[in-house]
């Protein structure tokens, strides 16, 4: 087993990753740029090295300088977290070269599963049923527009090196083909260094149900079932859920099949995830690949007692996965929420600052996932993500309740948090019902909310404040009526996702 590991990381995974160290008796080394000096990773951390200036490009983004500390410090491995680095091949190929183990994919299976049409290649190859579209990147307009033709608008163009929602555009019509593809390859160009864009058929209200897979380097692959991640703001995940509402154990079954399949073709090994898109008749369809530990992944850890980090160390470390994935079945029901500083009432701007007060929620099936701490200043410079509260119950009701009672009881002051979304979505109908598709949130967020504003709570920034009344009804006034229903309104991308596929397009030749 390893003696030392370094966290290239930052936030509440980084924290996440270094308390798994902690309890295998594994020291952690922490990072960290200028500005985060006083983060509770480097707080909690065994040792903690400064690798530069806030902006990441300088510091979480240089392999150099993460190899310089890995070296100085003698660790044995790397763990990439999410983000930054973690799906960008050079970072494992770094550790190879500086004899040290990386906890995750290796590289050749990151370049063959990670790109979207490359993963969409393999999954063709290997009978996973994907979104109909294109499987190469788009050369000519009019060939692209021809396809679109064929299988009938509406399509989604989208950026080969895609994420966060960028470089996507939805196009209704031949009419509005041209501009729109423009528009994405500029935007895709402007966010990757990489203006390629392939095509899907836009499904309408799909939900998004991804499939957690580990490998282990003597040929196992087991499938931990699947998290219901359609609860998104503009694409982007806010709430998700194990078990899915929707899915039966045949239908977890062939999904996880899928994904075990997808797995085994592209030479996978550690945590991954297969995202697919299901439509109103159970059809899935698969829409990418994450060669790395998801946001999300604590919600499978409470419906299979399984710790996702401590398996991806032992897996890195050599050790055979210790079950098949017939002996897994979700118990209870698993929810979470990422609690961000980011204000509802201002169309979700980000809030950092400092953080004047804060009481965090406890007691029975919470789990809160945190990377701040009272007194601490929120930086400016990446993704504003806070903590990730997770509930557990022994049904869905009693999840929700729990997830409830705990976000009544979260009280942050000096920023403004999104905490007041959930209350709001938490006792929504829809929601209560398992009604949900990738569109529903920001199909709720364009109504008035009937609830009456908390204005107390709002004046002192507590985050239990209805917030999302105020943002439904500010949201309504400053956007003239109902928005479009663009994909490209992605105007608050997440920061780590996108730095990280940029950084590896730099490095790409
Ligand atoms: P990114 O990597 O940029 O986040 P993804 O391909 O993972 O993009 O898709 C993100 C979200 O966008 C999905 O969860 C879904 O809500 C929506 N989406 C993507 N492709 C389609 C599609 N073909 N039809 C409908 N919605 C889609």
């Amino acid at each position: 087993m390893f003696k030392k590991i370094l966290i290239a990381n930052r936030g509440e995974i980084a924290v996440r990753i270094l308390r798994a160290c902690r309890e295998l008796g594994i020291r952690s080394v922490a990072i960290f740029s200028d500005v985060d000096r006083k983060s509770l990773h480097v707080r909690l951390a065994d040792e903690a090295y400064p690798i530069g200036p806030a902006p990441s490009r300088e510091s979480y983004l240089s392999i150099e300088k993460i190899m310089d500390v890995a070296r100085h410090s003698h660790c044995d491995a790397v763990h990439p977290g999410y983000g930054f680095l973690a799906e960008n091949p050079a970072l494992p190929r770094a550790c190879t070269d500086a004899g040290l183990t990386f906890i995750g994919p290796p590289a050749e299976a990151m370049e063959a599963l990670g790109s979207k049409t490359a993963g969409r290649q393999l999954a063709r190859r290997s009978d996973v049923p994907t979104v109909p579209g294109t499987n190469d990147p788009i050369e000519k307009l009019a060939e692209a527009q021809a396809v679109a033709q064929s299988m009938g608008y509406p399509v989604l163009l989208k950026a080969v090196s895609g994420g966060g929602g960028k470089g996507m555009r939805l196009v209704h019509s031949d009419a509005e083909f041209e501009s729109a593809f423009r528009d994405a390859s500029s935007e895709a160009m402007n966010a990757f260094g990489d203006e390629r864009l392939y095509l899907e058929k836009y499904l309408e209200r799909p939900r998004h149900i991804e499939i957690q897979i580990l490998a282990d380097n003597h040929g196992r692959v087991v499938s931990l079932g699947e998290r219901e991640c359609s609860v998104q703001r503009r694409h982007q995940k806010v709430i998700e859920e194990a078990p899915s509402p929707i899915v039966t154990p045949d239908l977890r079954k062939k999904m996880g099949d899928a994904a075990v399949r997808l797995a085994r073709a592209g030479g996978y090994v550690n945590a991954g995830t297969v995202e697919f898109l299901v439509d109103q008749n159970l059809d899935f369809y698969f829409l990418e690949v994450n060669t790395r530990l998801q946001v999300e992944h604590p919600v499978t850890e409470q419906v299979t007692g399984l710790d996702l980090v401590k398996l991806q160390i032992a897996i890195a470390a050599g050790h055979r996965l210790p079950f098949a994935w017939e002996t897994i079945t979700p118990r209870g029901h698993a929810m979470e929420v990422r609690l961000y500083a980011e204000d509802p009432a201002n169309n979700f701007f980000p809030s950092p600052g400092k953080i004047l007060s804060c009481h965090v929620p406890s007691g029975p099936g919470i789990r809160l996932d945190d990377g701040v701490y009272e007194g601490w200043t929120v930086p400016n410079d990446y993704d504003p993500l806070l903590s990730k509260l997770i509930a557990w119950g022994n049904s869905r009701e009693e999840t929700i309740a729990r997830l409830r009672r705990a976000l009544e009881e979260y009280a942050v002051t000096g920023i403004k948090t999104n905490a007041g979304l959930f209350l709001r979505i938490l006792s929504d109908p829809d929601f209560l019902r398992g009604e949900i598709h990738t569109k529903w949130l920001d199909e709720l967020l364009r109504r008035p909310n009937a609830a009456t504003a908390d204005s107390n709570a709002d004046e002192t920034g507590s985050a239990v404040s209805n917030a999302a009344a105020i943002a439904a009804a500010i949201w309504q006034a400053t956007q003239g009526g109902a928005p479009s229903a663009a994909v490209h309104e992605c105007d608050t991308p997440s920061r780590w996702k996108l730095e990280g596929r940029r950084a590896q397009l730099d490095r790409e030749p």
